[in-house]
Order: structure tokens, then C-alpha cells, then sequence
């Protein structure tokens, strides 16, 4: 049996588990370094029992994806990033899906999902680390295939398959709040629990580098949760807006130990334990960083390196001192689905406190996705954003 549904402008007609999309969905699709995203029209959907199509409302354009169309990271085109991005359900699978809390999820849902689809049945599933799931499929990240064409969020729908944790999300969100916390939130929200897992944030002074979407994220939640925060970042702008998600104080890193815009003296301004604190994390993705944060660590202290590193880079750090002193050193690469239930909660509420929308672009249509990617090359906004539904 056939039958059709409307929802907002595009129908959907649906004969046994194929989904037809009319007008039919467009992804955006990489074709390598230096060459221009070229659209595929995708007009069927094959949706497996638990599968879910989506229609996005907005997608924002993580570092990594600047990184991949740079040819900085391995990736094999053709393909269609994107991994951040909220939207609505249009259409289920046989036996519907549920979100992470269990719930039934219904068309017509606003959804954000996990960027690592895991398998939950191997070793490091059941060890608690999905995220590095032998395999792992991941939205946003994987060549272009037959049956899963709409597999990253610079599309106008998403093919959510069976298995991806996907969180409910409230309609009073707006879309340039929630869009990033399918990775920048969620991960500063693994990056923190990481942290607290050695040093409680309560009281302590969390020194953070890299001011980008993680950094911001990670200085509200951490001053949320009650600890005083010091952001260090070479960008001007970047800094003040570091003010606005709770620093206390900030710092250049290009200025030299003991001046006044340093790290130290800036730890010190929170006046807890002089030039030192127990908690600094790493988001700018700069080895340097490594060995400054390191180096501000006070004895029983936890750095935690959240932030992309270049391949291959070395960092001297003294190991007399991380003996003596008690150091931990932690890697988070993606996050667990916990996290991105507690980056939507967080939101929830913060987003009235926390300027996160400003913070990114108004969107360009998703057809001029290489000019997105190429503003977010330029940094001039945290994020940049494109939708479907955006005017040409
Ligand atoms: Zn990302
Ligand atoms: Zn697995």
C-alpha cells in the first residue's frame, strides 16, 4: 500500500520501505581538495526497520569539515559532510525508532543525532568506548554509497539509520543554538566529564585554550558547574566572546609567562592557587598548547586534550614533573551518546544565559556550501551555517 504524507513543503510518498521524496531530496556532495561541492538529487529513500529520514532545518560547519575539503585529514570523496545539524523527522521505518531516553520517537520529532553510529556488540562497545567501534559508521565522514546517499548534514534530509543514539529536542531551541551540539557540545560535554572524572570542577579554576565552539561550550558548562574559568586564545575577538560564556579572566598565548596577559597571571587573577589550577583542557588543536596547559597544572592536576591535534606533532613535556606532581594527561576523541543527551540539556536552559547563537552565521543556502566552508575557513564567526530553506 501506498500512502502520502505531507509535512511543510516537500511530499512524501511511501510504497512498501521505499520513501520518495517529492521535490526529491539534494545533498551536497565533496568531490576533493579544490574542487566544488557538486549536488546529487536523491529521490528515494530506503528505510530499514529502525531507520529515520530527516529533514534538516540547519547545519553548521565544524573545524573538521574546513580540515577535510583543506585535504588536511584523510578522507576518500565522493562524499557529503556535515555531522552538525538539527531537523525534523519526516518519515520512519518499519517499528518506528526511539531516542536515547527510550522515548518513541514520532514524525514530526525535532531530533539531534550522534556523529558515530556504533555497533554495540564488539569489544569496545561493550567496554563503554562506541565511539572508537571498529564498525563505526559516521554521518558526515563516509564515501558516498548506494542506499545511504544522504549520509551528512549539508543535504536538505538525512538518512538516520537503526542504531544512531538520536535526542529529542525542544521546539524554543533555535536551530543555531542546538545545531553544534552533535559535536562541539558534545564533546565538550565528554571533555568535562573526563576532567571531573580526576579534579570535581566545583571551586577549582578551569583553564581552557582554544576560544572556538568547544572552548565557549566547554567555559558555560564549567561555570555552570561552579568553577572559575580562564580562557586563553590568540584572537581578540575570540577572547571577549570568551567573556560571555563565563571567563572570569582570558589570555594570549603568544605572550610570554609573566607578563600580564599570560596564563599564569591570568590563573592567578581567579586567586585560588596562584599561577597554577588542577583542570585545563585543550581545544585549540595546537601542540604548543600541550605544553603550556601542562606546565600550569598544580600537584593532583588533569589536562585533557579535546581539540584535534596535526598528525605526527611532538610535545616535550618533563615527566619528572608529571611524576612528582601527580599529573593526568587524558585524549576524548567523539564522545558517547550521554553526552550529547547532556549537551541538549545543558542547552536547554543556558542558551537564554550564553550568547551560542550569535555565535554563528545566518545562513547561506545550501547550495553555496563551498562559500560556507570557505567563510568558515576565515573564522570570523564561530560557526557558519547553511539550510535548505535559505533564500538564493
Ligand atoms: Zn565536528
Ligand atoms: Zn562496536
Amino acid at each position: 500500500m501506498t500512502r502520502t504524507l505531507t509535512h511543510g513543503p516537500a511530499v512524501v510518498a511511501r510504497a512498501s520501505d521505499v520513501v520518495c521524496i517529492s521535490p526529491g531530496a539534494t545533498a551536497m556532495v565533496w568531490t576533493g581538495v579544490g574542487r566544488s561541492h557538486e549536488p546529487i538529487a536523491v529521490p528515494g529513500v530506503g528505510l530499514a526497520p529502525g531507520d529515520a529520514l530527516v529533514a534538516v532545518e540547519l547545519a553548521t560547519v565544524c573545524e573538521s569539515d574546513v580540515h577535510t575539503v583543506r585535504g588536511d585529514r584523510p578522507s576518500v570523496p565522493p562524499l557529503v559532510l556535515g555531522h552538525e545539524q538539527v531537523g525534523t523527522i519526516v518519515e520512519l521505518g518499519r517499528g518506528g525508532a526511539r531516542a536515547t531516553d527510550g522515548r518513541r520517537l514520532n514524525v514530526g520529532d525535532r531530533v539531534v543525532w550522534s556523529t558515530t553510529v556504533p555497533c554495540r556488540r564488539c569489544t569496545r562497545c561493550r567496554h563503554g568506548l562506541g565511539q572508537k567501534c571498529p564498525n563505526l559508521r559516521t554521518y558526515g565522514h563516509e564515501r558516498t554509497r548506494r542506499g545511504w546517499e544522504l549520509s551528512g548534514g549539508f543535504a536538505s534530509h538525512v538518512h538516520v539509520v537503526a542504531g544512531t543514539p538520536i535526542v529529542a529536542v525542544a521546539a524554543e531551541l533555535p536551530a543555531a543554538v542546538v545545531a553544534p551540539a552533535s559535536c562541539a557540545m558534545a564533546t565538550a560535554a565528554a571533555v568535562l566529564e573526563a576532567a571531573t572524572a580526576i579534579v570535581p570542577l566545583e571551586g577549582e579554576t578551569v583553564l581552557i585554550a582554544g576560544a572556538g565552539m568547544r572552548g565557549l561550550a566547554a567555559a558555560a558548562m564549567a561555570k555552570d558547574a561552579g568553577a572559575h574559568v580562564v580562557v586563553s586564545d590568540p584572537d581578540r575577538g575570540r577572547r571577549e566572546a570568551a567573556r560571555a560564556f563565563g571567563a572570569e579572566a582570558v589570555a594570549d598565548p603568544r605572550v610570554h609567562e609573566g607578563a600580564s596577559g599570560s596564563l599564569g597571571v591570568q590563573v592567578a587573577r581567579t586567586g585560588r592557587r596562584g599561577t597554577s589550577c588542577r583542570i585545563a583542557l585543550e581545544f585549540s588543536g595546537e601542540p604548543a598548547a600541550v605544553r603550556a596547559l601542562a606546565s600550569s597544572l598544580d600537584v593532583g592536576g588533569v589536562l585533557v586534550l579535546g581539540g584535534g591535534m596535526p598528525p605526527g606533532a611532538e610535545v616535550p613535556i618533563d615527566p619528572d614533573r608529571i611524576v612528582r606532581r601527580l599529573l593526568t594527561i587524558r585524549g576524548v576523541h567523539n564522545y558517547a551518546p550521554r553526552h550529547l543527551e547532556r549537551a541538549v540539556a545543558f542547552l536547554a536552559d543556558a542558551w537564554r544565559r550564553y550568547p551560542f547563537g550569535d555565535q554563528v552565521a545566518s545562513p547561506l543556502p545550501l547550495a553555496r556550501i563551498d562559500d560556507a566552508i570557505a567563510a568558515a575557513a576565515r573564522g570570523v564567526h564561530t560557526r557558519v551555517s547553511v539550510s535548505s530553506a535559505a533564500a538564493l
